[in-house]
């Protein structure tokens, strides 16, 4: 048996395509997405505003079925939520939401969902669960997007950030599409500023993703000062230098008019010296970029430890003391270990995921 295809991995345009080969006019593209991305509808039946006729067809012809939940799992706080989501076929993928409250944290109220793009990652970042899985498959358009909506039916979602399971810049083409139907005023009608990728250093994807005309912000992985030890740290780094990450992210800046993010994951007496965060600073110093400081998350096996609050204060001051803005990610959930590099994909995982994790996200 042929699965059916999910509407969501075609574009707007490519539905009214469809359409108009079925010779119904191009409009009803509109409404159909109207009603599967901004209203989350999961049944063409309940597309009021079709004729009965189109309906039928379309319910022959294509899914809009949502991904079923394995599991899902709110922290203390009530305001963070991991939900582990089916892909069938043994696969599974993680998402997360994210509440603030303008009164506790000062910032406009907002919902961040956290999204992967991959199940598995063939990254292999030396302190990530998710890479010390390996890479299993791409997630499609319609996967990427069906974790936002899962949350969007329950609450209005102000952002997002690609920084789930997977490098999202290795999956390009699906993460672009899921982007569109996020930002497109018949889809989400997100704003293009509420949405960061996370890359841990695609040059070629940065350059390409500067050229799409969209206003998404963009966080570059470095991890360390030099390249001898990021290469220690990431795997797949050995083909990219510290400097072609910093020239990529200027390009950007400088395409898109947008502060980029570089995130740095701090690994108790492995990055953490200030004398390191001093090299740090002189590498990226002159462009419009800040450092978001990521006190390690401990996975099961890594050998890693997360420094104490103080190395990460220190560091912090290093970077700050050579006039680099520099941040330490908020942590949330202490106890649903949904941690960033902690998200991992298969049940049996999720039952035994180390507790004790922090979620964290960078805000645009
Ligand atoms: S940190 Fe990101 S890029 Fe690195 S292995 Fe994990 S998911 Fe992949």
């Amino acid at each position: 048996m042929v699965a059916m295809r999910h509407l969501l991995d075609l574009s707007l345009e490519e539905i009214g395509d469809t359409l108009v080969e079925w010779g119904e006019p191009r409009f009803r593209a509109t409404q159909i997405a109207q009603w599967a991305v901004h209203h989350g509808v999961t049944d063409f039946e309940a597309m009021t505003n079709l004729p009965a006729p189109l309906r039928a067809r379309l319910t022959v012809e294509f899914s809009l079925a949502p991904l079923p939940v394995i599991t899902a799992r709110t922290a203390d706080d009530g305001a963070t939520t991991k939900v582990l989501l089916d892909l069938g076929a043994g696969a599974a993928v993680e998402a997360v939401r994210m509440d603030y409250d303008p009164d506790e944290d000062e910032s406009p109220d907002r919902t961040t969902v956290c999204v992967s793009t991959q199940v598995g990652c063939a990254m292999g970042c030396s302190f990530c669960a998710t890479g010390q899985q390996g890479f299993t498959r791409n997630l499609r358009p319609s996967e990427i997007l069906a974790q936002v909506l899962h949350f969007t039916r329950e609450r209005r979602v102000t952002n997002i950030v690609f920084m789930g399971m997977g490098e999202p810049l290795a999956n390009y083409d699906a993460t672009l599409r899921a982007i569109r139907w996020m930002v497109h005023p018949d889809g989400l009608d997100l704003r293009q500023r509420g949405i960061t990728v996370s890359t841990v250093g695609l040059v070629r994807a940065i350059d390409r993703l500067a050229d799409e005309g969209l206003q998404v912000g963009l966080t570059v992985s470095l991890h360390a000062p030099d390249d001898e030890l990021r290469r220690r740290l990431i795997d797949t780094a050995r083909g990219t230098t510290i400097d072609e990450l910093v020239a990529a992210a200027k390009r950007y800046i400088e395409k898109r008019g947008r502060r980029v993010t570089f995130a740095y994951a701090l690994l108790d007496h492995v990055n953490d010296e200030p004398e390191q965060a001093t090299r740090l600073a002189r590498r990226i110093r002159g462009i419009q970029a800040h450092v978001n400081l990521i006190p390690y998350n401990p996975t099961a096996g890594a050998g890693l430890r997360r420094p104490s609050r103080e190395r990460v204060r220190a560091f912090q001051r290093a970077l700050q003391a050579e006039g680099i803005n520099a941040t330490v990610r908020i942590e949330r959930g202490q106890e649903i270990a949904a941690a960033c590099g902690q998200l991992r994909t298969d049940v049996m995982n999720e039952k035994t995921a180390p507790s004790g994790a922090a979620f964290a996200v960078i805000e645009p």
